[in-house]
């Protein structure tokens, strides 16, 4: 049974690193808050890079990548492919080719990265709030090409970013920062503004802080919304219906209306090691794989399939191409065994901005982070609570 009276006055649907930190700002300011979330923190949350970057502002869509993803549709490049032909896979292709057209990138990326620069202080507060080592560094990110047309790529994309310091290395250089690296290795470009952190950790501690602000847990999967008047009246669950003045949809790239969000599969490669074969967070650009030393194990992460469900299979293989590319710039890696493989769905919109806004009168959506989830969460948290406060003091109509 419906009810208008509701029992809480937010429910946020989804409490992966986006809605556990919403859930924690708005239980923060004294708000009943219910998150509804059949596996917190399950998703693309624990299975990502855990990169904090400024520098990767850029969308994925660029002229560049969209030549690279019809390579790899072809089959000549798999660092980018197609999981699916449905019809909303290729609505979202046709939108990402027309966001990918030159001058975009710039534009987007000016208006992330302010909310990107703050990331590294909201995880500290977070782990000052609850003691949770969420290894946090801030030490940069080396990005390492290789050969001179992919370094002089990515040279000029950091020119165009404004106001973002790196500096450009030498194949002699990269060495010097990272023994480890193998032959195939050009030269590299160093971002001093970027951080990197435990992203199991810091999604455990955002879960914590939001329960003990009082937050409360719902352990269930949403079915649906109760409209009634354009308002969203309860949550559907599976164990029950849940009802709030307001509701937030922060279910990451589960399927929300009006998004345009697919889900960009990725796989991340945990290799149990206290070995120093990396000393700092790294990158091929050539295969996009990004490697985070973490406390006792190495983090490596890779793959972008666009749009439906993969397979066994494809876990597979696309953890043997990972671990393949991760080898061979990193040979040293050859010898360590027992890896755990995970896969995360990022959550893409086609032209790359998040979509955090009013839907419907009650209800906020706050998706699309795609490859900077990590990153923005906690401006995003800060962004939801402000349209909050925005509607409070609104005049009603
Ligand atoms: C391989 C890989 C590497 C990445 N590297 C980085 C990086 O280095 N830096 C960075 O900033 N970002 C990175 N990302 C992106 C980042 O992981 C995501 O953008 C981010 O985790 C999205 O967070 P989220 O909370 O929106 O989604 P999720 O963590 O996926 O959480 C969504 C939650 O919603 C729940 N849910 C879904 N449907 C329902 C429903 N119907 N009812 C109830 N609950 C529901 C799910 O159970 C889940 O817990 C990477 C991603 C991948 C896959």
């Amino acid at each position: 049974m419906l009810t208008d009276h509701p029992t809480s006055d937010v429910v946020v649907v989804g409490a992966g690193i986006v809605g556990a930190l919403i859930g924690r700002e708005l239980a923060g300011q004294g708000r009943r808050v219910v998150l509804v979330d059949p596996d917190p923190g399950g998703g693309a949350s624990v299975a990502n890079a855990g990169m904090l970057v400024p520098s990767y502002c850029r969308p994925m869509a660029t002229p560049a990548t969209l030549r690279a993803g019809m390579r790899g549709l072809i089959g000549r490049d798999a660092s980018v492919t197609l999981g699916s032909f449905a019809p909303s896979v290729l609505g979202w292709l046709a939108r990402f080719a027309w966001a990918a057209r030159p001058g975009r990138a710039r534009q987007v990326a000016t208006r992330l990265v302010d909310s990107a620069r703050t990331a590294a202080d909201g995880y500290a507060e977070l782990a000052a709030e609850t003691g949770v080592a969420l290894g946090l560094r801030r030490s940069g990110w080396l990005q390492v090409a290789g050969s001179a047309a992919v370094l002089r790529q990515q040279i000029n994309a950091a020119r165009e970013q404004k106001d973002m310091p790196f500096d450009i290395l030498d194949n002699h250089a990269c060495l010097r920062r990272e023994p480890g690296l193998g032959p195939h290795v050009a030269g590299g470009v160093h971002f001093d503004g970027d951080a990197s952190l435990d992203p199991v950790a810091a999604t455990r501690a955002a879960l914590m802080a939001a329960e003990h602000r009082g937050a409360v847990i719902h352990r269930a999967l949403m079915t649906g919304l109760a409209v009634r008047d354009g308002r969203v009246r309860a949550v559907h669950t599976t164990a029950g219906d849940v009802s709030a003045a307001t509701y937030v949809l922060a279910t990451g790239a589960a399927p929300a209306s009006g998004t345009q969000v697919q889900p960009g599969w990725g796989w991340s490669i945990d290799l149990p090691t206290v070995t120093t074969l990396v000393h700092a967070p790294l990158m091929g650009l050539d295969d996009h794989v990004v490697f985070n030393p973490l406390a006792e194990r190495i983090r490596i992460t890779g793959g972008m399939r666009i749009g439906g469900t993969p397979s066994p299979e494809h876990d597979r293989v696309a953890a043997a191409a990972i671990r393949h590319a991760a080898e061979r710039l990193v040979p040293g890696l050859r010898d360590l065994r027992n890896a755990t493989v995970l896969r995360g769905a990022r959550p893409m919109t086609p032209d790359g901005v998040p979509r955090i806004a009013w839907t419907r009168p009650n209800l906020i959506t706050a998706t699309g982070h795609g490859t900077l989830g990590m990153t923005l969460a906690p401006s995003t948290a800060k962004a939801v609570s402000a349209l909050l406060r925005a509607q409070a003091r609104a005049p009603r109509r």
